[in-house]
């Protein structure tokens, strides 16, 4: 865990893992106001911890027609003025077996639709994740290093993903979220109790 941790104020909250290098940049100078103001614009329409939607497993996607590729399209773009790294329907309270992720400002956005982890690595590791619906709560959460997923995407082409790090970490993140499953169901009682104090804290400062 870096020693050097900004302020949870401050921080760009990616949506899970370590934060892509223009995130940590971003740091340095000070945040642009039309970018903080495209962030909270983006923050306002993410459904939040205790909303339902969140603890549902969400329903498989059936139909690969214009409104998915709508729907795929609107999430990589909240998910990029949101500044994280992953999205899943159910964050904005679509109950949809769909997640988005681009692992760099400059990288391909990736649609998984109805993805299943086929494999997981022994191997595992632990790593302060974020989360657009929790924010101001970072906590560490051990995952497989490495993952193995099966998956179409938004025209029904299958996709096999195999990925490591960063990307294994975030499919994952990702994954669980189209099972009702958030960062916090992975973590100790002692640290789930500290980020609740956390999202407390920051809720009675945004007041
Ligand atoms: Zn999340």
């Amino acid at each position: 865990m870096p020693e050097d941790r900004v302020p949870a104020k401050r921080r760009p909250g990616p949506e899970a893992g370590v934060e892509p290098s223009e995130v940590e940049e971003s740091e340095e100078s000070r945040p642009d106001p039309e970018v903080e103001a495209r962030r909270a614009a983006a923050l306002s329409l993410i459904r939040r911890f205790g909303d339902p939607v969140l603890k549902s497993r969400a329903t498989e996607v059936d139909r690969f027609d214009d409104t998915l590729r709508a729907q795929v399209s609107r999430m990589g773009g909240l998910m990029r003025d949101a500044l994280g790294v992953g999205l899943a329907a159910p964050q904005i309270g679509t109950s949809q077996r769909l997640l988005v992720y681009r692992l760099g400002l400059d990288a391909p956005l990736i649609a998984l639709v109805n993805p299943e982890i086929e494999w997981t690595s022994e191997d595992r590791e632990t790593m302060e994740e974020g989360c657009l619906s929790i924010p101001a709560v970072q906590v560490d959460v051990e995952r497989p290093v490495h993952v193995r997923v099966r998956a179409v995407d938004e025209s029904g082409a299958g996709r096999l993903i195999e990925a490591s790090g960063l990307e294994a970490r975030v499919i994952q993140h990702e994954i669980d979220h189209l099972d009702g499953v958030l960062i916090l169901d992975r973590v100790s009682r002692e640290q789930r109790k500290e980020a609740m104090r956390a999202m407390r804290e920051s809720e009675r400062e945004a007041a």
